[in-house]
């Protein structure tokens, strides 16, 4: 008789680990956005643990679906980078209008001296970082964002910003702060550095116009305005997939 249970239970382990594993390369093929299994399962932040799913685009649900009430943006700098009141008042403001949630954001961790001492940051230490730092997940009604700031990368030296999970996101200040744009719009250049980086976790790609485009375009020592703000095109976008997630 245990014979046979072991054996029951050596099958039964076998078919569900064989299961998995189908989801699992079901889910890879699929990409975030594109419907089927994966937008399904990226609904729920604890199946989004259990496979895996951390690209951007899979957090989107979270800022977009009617039973999240306000968004919490928590931000950890490293010393000196700790982005203005002003800044994070507008982009609550642009996050309210995108959205249509309470969206507050809050400053929380200043990272210790001890782990600043590198100029650049690679990913592994970006998502140490965050880790090791981050306290707010997003649970019951309340959706959580996560903004990381620190001087550059080390990978790609020029990016003022980077997604890194699926609901979460890199500005890397000193790079912006030495554009030579930053000293008339800095509000604007961080801002919109996040709302860029905010863009990619709903799903967007870059574009050729407004804030998705991939860079940001100077011209005669001035950004041009319309970099500070979604295109019409990728706004519709964001339109849609608010109506799609609303119920
Ligand atoms: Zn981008």
């Amino acid at each position: 008789m245990l014979r046979f249970f072991l054996k029951a239970a050596g099958v039964v382990l076998v078919l569900s680990l064989l299961v998995f594993t189908l989801i699992l390369a079901r889910v890879s093929t699929t990409s975030p956005g594109s419907g089927g299994l994966r937008a399904e399962l990226d609904r729920y932040p604890t199946l989004r643990g259990i496979f895996r799913l951390h690209s951007y685009g899979d957090g989107k649900t979270d800022y977009l679906l009617s039973k999240y009430k306000q968004i919490k943006l928590e931000i950890d700098y490293l010393p000196g980078y700790a982005p203005s009141e002003a800044m994070r008042l507008n982009l609550d403001k642009d996050l309210e209008a995108l959205t249509g949630k309470t969206v507050s954001s809050f400053l929380s961790d200043e990272i210790s001296s001890g782990e600043n001492n590198t100029e650049r940051y690679n990913e592994t230490e970006l998502s140490s970082l965050e880790s090791k730092y981050r306290s707010t997940h997003t649970s019951g009604q309340t959706a959580a964002l996560y903004m990381l700031v620190v001087t550059k990368s080390s990978e790609h030296p020029t990016n003022v910003g980077e997604t890194m999970d699926e609901n979460s996101f890199v500005m890397f200040d000193q790079e912006i702060q030495e554009l030579p744009t930053y000293s008339t719009d800095e509000l604007k250049l961080e801002e919109s550095t996040a709302l860029h980086e905010f863009g990619h976790l709903l799903g967007l790609e870059h574009s050729s116009s407004g804030v998705m485009e991939a860079q940001v375009e100077v011209s005669g020592g001035q950004i041009d305005p319309s970099n500070y703000w979604f295109s019409a095109g990728d706004l519709a976008r964001i339109r849609s997939l608010r109506q799609k997630y609303a119920t």
